[in-house]
């Protein structure tokens, strides 16, 4: 069967083992999303977390695309806006572009280059750290727009992939870790 995993707050997360290469174990945020007092919980509780830790916060920074699920929602609640960052040709007009090593061959990420203002104090959201090259990616890129990264975060964790020590000195969070 299917696990149930139990996060803080109530809240249950299916992990499903299709989707994903050969061998990796895919962590599917798809029952999260469809059950509403789930995925409410779940804004609660990353609503809970940047309003505790950061009293001034301008923007939400999310990854496509399961980033986008969990950070626009976050962001109404914060009051604040939302930016994408987006896999390389799907934004328009003048981007920075990134491109970082996957296990196996290479990604590029865009952001567009007037979507945050120099200082702007952003929290960068996805919903799984892995290797955390994706992430590190990501603070580069809104580093070249001279935003202040405030953290990263992530609905869950592998901690077994070391990604958060990726981020250097950038602080992360992660509601949900599995070894
Ligand atoms: P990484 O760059 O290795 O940290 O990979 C993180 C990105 O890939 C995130 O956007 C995740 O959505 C996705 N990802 C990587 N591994 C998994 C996994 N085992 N299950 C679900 N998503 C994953």
């Amino acid at each position: 069967g299917v696990p149930k995993l139990q996060i803080p707050g109530g809240l249950m997360l299916n992990v499903r083992d299709t989707g994903a290469p050969p061998g990796v174990l895919f962590r599917d945020i798809s029952p999260l999303l469809k059950d509403p007092v789930a995925f409410r919980a779940l804004i609660d509780l990353l609503e809970d977390h940047v309003r505790a830790s950061f009293p001034k916060i301008d923007l939400i920074v999310g990854l496509d695309s399961r980033g986008f699920l969990i950070g626009t929602p976050l962001a109404q609640r914060l009051g604040i806006g939302f930016v994408p960052v987006r896999k390389k040709g799907k934004l328009p007009g003048a981007t920075e572009c990134i491109s970082y090593s996957l296990e196996y061959g290479k990604a590029e990420l865009e952001v567009q280059s007037d979507a945050v203002e120099p200082g702007q104090k952003v929290v960068i959201v996805d919903d799984l750290l892995a290797t955390g090259g994706t992430m590190r990616a990501a603070c580069e890129l809104l580093k070249r727009l001279k935003a202040e990264i405030l953290e990263c975060l992530v609905i869950i964790e592998l901690k077994a992939l070391k990604g958060s020590e990726k981020l250097n000195s950038i602080p992360f969070y992660s509601l949900l870790q599995y070894d």
